[in-house]
């Protein structure tokens, strides 16, 4: 058995850094298998579907370096991979089962449906169909069908009947078939609803495992109910945790900041470093190894070390593994890839990068962090004011280091002189470092001035004592 795995996106909106997270074990599991990955696109729902969505779902997984072995664009022998343009194979199928007994041609109007849920509501009932057409006449059915009248298909779900099934992360679960509504398969404008399409597609583009979140799992029985239907073995279901946000309160959502997987690249995030942290966000080696390349990822990946609870997703951790990322990377590298947030060219930035990589936290910040090296800086003449003799510290600096542009030096003539005026040497120090970078926190200030150069340094020295 060749291992076939599926993520299914419904272009409904942006990615998610949760989407991200179930397609990166997807395409783990399908590659430690040697097996197939495979995109769907789910655009059935049409008054959803948002322009351009697709285009958007595609480069972002590109951009996290994701690939798909079958799917839009690449194709692949189950094509088409768009729902959309599947339409004749669900309304097979779901005419197939009308023809069995097993579902059913509904004809009640919208207004009737409205009248019904209105009822139940003021009954305290809970809403559901209540199966009015289940049992028309043939002679009904086709009356309704001689006057041109709208018709769903409805699943005819058994009475009284135990739905189980084992999930992998989840468990046994248990539902009574007396819970469930009579779903609609086939909607009146011809497309199918979200259930008959994915165990349709499913099943024909012979997927194996259904790695998705957990958000699906309540589907799931209605989807066991459809393979029985059918006749079809259902597939090893493997429902992962939701994230929580950082505050560990509640599902991480957007109310509570950007989720969209592309604002976190968008932020600076590299995307091998979000990569291996969603890989810890529901899955452990079983040790406490937390570095992983996605190759590695894809060798040590199993469903067997899933774990079941809910995720916090940090902002925390995740700049941790941002850091070590940028730490592990050569300075030509990592300068390509601040090109696209800086506004200083590759030959500025790699000259730079030896004092600066190693305090970034995310790529974005870079120019802020460096910008004094290449623009003096706008410094705030009440931040120096508060020092004892600024005047005079930033006057002896200059002449020191226009006799030698040493830090060693500097130090040595420094310490003399907070010695013999009765200064601080860190005070010293500090109206330096603020003169020069107009930060209060940088890198060592001898290294700084060596980039900078004489004439540069000195220039701020003198422009900031008056
Ligand atoms: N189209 C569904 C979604 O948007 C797929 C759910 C599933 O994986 O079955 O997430």
């Amino acid at each position: 058995m060749t291992v076939r795995t599926r993520m299914a996106p419904s272009p409904t909106g942006e990615y998610h850094i949760g989407h991200i997270r179930t397609l990166l074990y997807n395409y783990a599991w399908a590659k430690n298998n040697k097996g197939r990955f495979i995109l769907r696109i789910e655009d059935t729902d049409r008054e959803r579907l948002v322009e351009g969505a697709v285009d958007r779902i595609l480069a972002v997984i590109r951009d996290y370096g994701l690939s798909y072995d079958e799917g839009p664009r690449v194709g692949g022998p189950f094509a088409p991979y768009y729902q959309s343009e599947r339409l004749p194979i669900y309304q097979k199928y779901a005419k197939q089962l009308v023809d069995q007994g097993l579902a059913y041609y509904c004809f009640c109007s919208k207004e009737r449906l409205e009248a019904l849920r209105k009822k139940q509501q003021a009954e305290g009932k809970l809403p559901g169909y209540d199966r009015h057409c289940r049992n028309l006449k043939p002679a009904e059915v086709k009356h309704k069908f001689a006057a041109n009248e709208s018709y769903v298909i409805r699943l005819k779900i058994p009475d009284g009947e135990e739905i189980s099934f084992t999930d992998v992360v989840m468990g046994k679960i248990k539902v009574n078939s007396g819970s469930l509504d009579d779903q609609i398969l086939l909607k009146s404008d011809g497309f199918p609803t979200y259930h008959l399409a994915v165990v349709v597609d499913d099943h024909l583009m012979e997927i194996t495992h259904i790695i998705r979140g957990n958000e699906w799992l309540s589907s799931t029985p209605k989807h066991i109910l459809l393979y029985r239907a059918f006749g079809w073995e259902p597939p090893t279901f493997v429902h992962l945790p939701v994230f929580l946000d950082p505050a560990g309160e509640g599902k991480m959502s957007k109310r509570r900041g950007s989720v969209s997987a592309r604002s976190f690249l968008e932020n600076g995030y590299l995307p091998e470093a979000i990569l291996n942290y969603l890989m810890l966000l529901g899955w452990n080696p079983g040790n406490d190894r937390e570095i992983f390349s996605l190759e590695e990822f894809t060798k040590t990946f199993d469903l067997k070390n899933l774990n079941k609870a809910n995720p916090r997703f940090t902002f925390d951790k995740l700049n941790w593994f941002n850091q070590q990322y940028l730490r592990a990377m050569d300075y030509e590298n990592l300068a390509e890839r601040l090109l696209k947030f800086s506004t200083y060219n590759k030959g500025e930035i790699v000259r730079v990068l030896p004092l600066i990589r190693d305090r970034l936290i995310t790529l974005k910040e870079f120019d802020d962090q460096a910008g004094y090296f290449f623009h003096p800086p706008a410094v705030d003449r009440k931040s120096l004011s508060g020092f004892k003799s600024a005047d005079r510290i930033l006057e002896h600096a200059a002449s020191v280091l226009s006799e030698k542009l040493d830090g060693k030096f500097l130090e040595e003539k420094a310490r003399e002189y907070c010695a013999s005026h009765g200064l601080k040497v860190g005070d010293y120090f500090m109206v330096l470092r603020i003169a020069i970078t107009g930060r209060t926190a940088t890198p060592p200030l001898g290294e700084i001035i060596q980039i900078l150069g004489e004439a540069e340094t000195i220039k701020r020295l003198k422009a900031n004592s008056y």
